[in-house]
């Protein structure tokens, strides 16, 4: 089992200026920063795979486990244990999303067997706090939960048998028992439900719909928004306070924004966009995977984490406009720009006007100096 990085999909790759430390604090040991970038000894084999659970990007896989593709033959299977000795490598390859969404689809109650971890060891911190956090969001708005156990469990007779006949490292030998077949045709119907229903549910026009396909919503979030989808709608909704959901946020734009159009030009999934004029900021929490890059890159600091998450959003998923621009042309250059009072000219003319204002005022100092100089010496030559 080796570690992948695809490095386009970190969002370090995108900006120097995202302090994303989150597959290094999470694999301490095999993770270092090089060159401002996640980096690792090449075919680094992993017991644990904590950054693959952990990125918000979904940068970091595996060779011979994939999380999407266990999604499906899990629930396929008739097993409801989730164990290292049976069908995962390690259990923190699984996010928070992935915890949620396979309690909510599945009927039956899951099991995460952590009898295989030392109590005292950072991974076992890990995972516990990832089943917590899914079990707290779930108990917002279902009835579903996640069982712990850390007692040594009974591993299904029948899965036990094949995992006999073959090495357990490799991931095949224990999927074995369940048909890969059906999982590619729900598979199918999970990409078409997205294609179809979890983007309708935005009303986004074909260019945004193309820009997100672009931006890339992880393959972890699109399991979420279909579950979602097929999950019994409470009759009221909570908020959690922000702290509480690490996978996804609610966001406000103060009056300190300078509409200087980075946060949504460079959110990797297209929570974040504008219309066509950068006239706007929407937002939609849904696709937020709170990897906090447009918190880093905005200068003003004016994109701000909002106190409490909307569960509503899971159910009633809204696109918010967080801020307006009046959109004006340049006196100077006939270009659009920000207006925010004052005269009608553009970042770039202004700058180039202020320098120009400056250039002459020193040109003028320098003339009188060179001038009182020149009748110093005439007064000197009379003397
Ligand atoms: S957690 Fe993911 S996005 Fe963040 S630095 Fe690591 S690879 Fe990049
Ligand atoms: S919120 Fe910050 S990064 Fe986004 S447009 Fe405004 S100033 Fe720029
Ligand atoms: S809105 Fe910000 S935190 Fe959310 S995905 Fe986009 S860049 Fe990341």
């Amino acid at each position: 089992m080796s570690l992948h990085l695809e490095i386009s999909s970190c969002i370090r790759a995108s900006s120097k200026m995202s302090d994303c430390t989150q597959c290094i604090d999470a694999c301490p040991e095999s993770i270092t920063l090089v060159d401002n970038l996640p980096s690792f000894a090449n075919q680094t084999g992993v017991e644990a795979a904590a950054c693959v659970g952990v990125c918000p990007t979904e940068a970091f896989s595996l060779s011979d486990f994939s999380t999407t593709e266990f999604f499906f033959t899990f629930l396929e299977s008739k097993i409801r244990l989730i164990s290292p000795k049976l069908n995962v490598p390690c259990l923190s390859v699984l996010s928070v999303e992935h915890l949620i969404s396979l309690a909510l689809a599945s009927e039956e109650e899951i099991s995460i067997d952590l009898s295989s971890y030392d109590s005292q060891s950072i991974l076992y911190e890990q995972i516990e706090a990832r089943v917590e956090e899914a079990n707290f969001v779930l108990s917002s708005f279902s009835d579903k939960r996640l069982l712990s156990n850390v007692d040594t469990i009974e591993i299904p007779k029948e899965t036990r048998a094949d995992k006999s006949k073959e090495e357990v490292e490799d991931r095949r030998s224990f999927l074995g028992n369940i048909s890969l077949k059906g999982a590619v045709k729900h598979k199918m119907s999970f990409d078409e439900a997205v294609e179809a229903e979890a983007l309708k549910v935005f009303s986004l026009d074909g260019d945004t719909l193309q820009k997100m396909k672009e931006k890339n919503l992880p393959d972890k979030r699109k399991i979420l928004l279909t579950t979602l989808k097929h999950a019994k709608v409470p009759d009221t909704f909570e908020v959690l306070a922000e702290e509480d959901i690490g996978f996804t946020s609610q966001k406000f734009v103060d009056e300190r924004c300078t509409n200087c159009q980075i946060c949504y030009r460079i959110c990797p999934t297209g929570a974040l966009s504008s219309d066509g004029n950068f006239s706007l900021i929407h937002f939609d929490a849904m696709h937020c995977v709170k990897c906090r890059l447009c918190h880093d890159v905005c200068e003003p600091d004016a994109i701000q984490l909002q106190a409490g998450f909307e569960i509503k959003e899971f159910f009633e998923p809204t696109q918010r406009t967080l801020a307006t621009f009046d959109i004006r042309r340049c006196n100077e250059c006939g270009n659009p720009f920000t207006y925010q009072g004052g005269e009608m000219s553009c970042l770039r003319c202004s700058e180039e006007e202020e320098e120009a204002k400056f250039l002459h005022s020193n040109a003028k100092r320098m003339k009188a100096a060179l001038q009182s100089n020149k009748e110093q010496k005439g007064k000197d030559n009379e003397t």
